[in-house]
């Protein structure tokens, strides 16, 4: 096979590693939709769109999953090649570098089959446009040879189902988005769908919870089944060293206090960034980048993890001018004294339309 078609031979982006890499979190990741809590409208949906494919012997439509991290896309996709009796082949985009290798995965899904792209807003736009095609067609165009003498080939793939996870849509250019012919966004869980999460994961890893301590649990949890089970795992260790191995109210008390964290969730960064923006910016507005120097955090990490839950909770907004704070950020921090006019009558218009 010439260089120009090695692609065709397989591509090494596609191992396993991205599933090995949190082992623990694979043993908890729910395996068909009846076990993925919460998400009615998406399970709902899915469910139909699924069963219609499924009875058709098609592949499933183009699947788009919106959503801060940890709130299942990766769950959801795996949940979709089972249900549909498919394979998964697994990557994100900032894994694919070159043309080729996307051409490799591309080329070497079997019919019917689910490709998962992660982080799909990172993909390079060279590799976008391929993905057009791919999508639309079933078909790549691939260059074969340089100069006068270089020729177009198209190859025929096998059809396929791309699901494409983001925790930025904006970020993902509108001819991408509009090839998806599902899309899903998936929202922070409340307290109930947290609690069922928390049960079931306790007894896959078999550690007894109490009632009040798994509502206590979902509590701190930022609406995030991955913060769920992450949180359960560290009070189970708490139980078994400082207790007699059940989670009860009193591990949880201990737990959360040694981890810096509160019950509403909040950890100590997230009140760091808060005070960054009243201590030093009048309590905004102030530009992501900026602010991120400021707390000495990743942008990314700003944007995708604290920002969401802070502005869901109502202490923070997003503004065409930046970040600002709201009255009950304020409050909070117990700095009531310092709620800047505009700030209040914010608030206060807010409560009164
Ligand atoms: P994402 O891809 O959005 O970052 P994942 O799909 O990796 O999130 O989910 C993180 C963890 O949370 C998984 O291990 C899974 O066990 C758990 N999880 C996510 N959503 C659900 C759900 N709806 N029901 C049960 N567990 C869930």
């Amino acid at each position: 096979m010439s260089e120009d078609l090695d692609f065709l031979q397989g591509s090494s982006i596609m191992s396993t590693s991205f599933q090995d890499a949190d082992n623990q979190e694979n043993i908890l990741r729910p395996k068909f939709l009846k076990d993925f809590q919460g998400q009615p409208r998406i399970k709902e949906n899915l469910g139909v769109f699924i069963k219609a494919a499924r009875e058709r012997g098609e592949a499933l439509d183009h699947v788009f999953l919106i959503g801060p991290p940890g709130l299942g896309k990766t769950t959801l996709a795996s949940i979709v090649a089972n249900e549909m009796g498919s394979e998964i082949r697994m990557t994100s985009a900032p894994a694919l570098d070159k043309p080729k290798d996307l051409a490799g995965i591309l080329t070497n899904v079997s019919e019917n089959s689910v490709f998962f792209i992660d982080e799909i807003h990172r993909l390079k736009p060279a590799l976008e446009e391929m993905l057009y095609i791919a999508m639309e067609d079933f078909e790549i165009d691939w260059v074969i040879g340089q100069g006068p003498s270089a020729r177009t080939m198209r190859i025929p793939l096998p059809h396929f189902t791309l699901i494409g996870a983001t925790t930025k849509a904006g970020m993902v250019s509108s001819p991408l988005q509009t090839r998806f012919g599902i899309n899903c966004r998936i929202d922070f869980y409340d307290e109930t769908e947290l609690s069922n999460i928390i049960r079931r994961s306790a007894s896959i890893i078999g550690v007894q919870i109490d009632d009040e301590a798994v509502l206590l649990l979902a509590k701190c949890s930022r609406g995030t089944p991955r913060i769920a089970n992450r949180l359960l795992r560290r009070f189970r260790d708490f139980a078994e060293v400082n207790g007699n191995g059940v989670i009860d109210a009193n591990i949880v008390y201990k737990s959360i206090k040694n981890l810096g964290i509160d019950l509403n969730g909040l950890e100590e960064q997230d009140r760091n960034i808060l005070r960054t923006i009243i201590e030093f910016y009048g309590g905004g507005p102030v530009g992501a980048e900026t602010l991120s120097i400021s707390v000495g955090e990743a942008i990314e990490s700003l944007e995708d993890f604290y920002e969401p839950y802070l502005i869901q909770k109502g202490y923070l907004k997003r503004t065409p001018r930046g970040r600002m704070v709201t009255a009950k950020a304020y409050e909070l921090l117990h700095m009531e004294d310092k709620i800047p006019y505009s700030i209040k009558n914010d608030n206060l218009q807010g409560t009164l339309f």
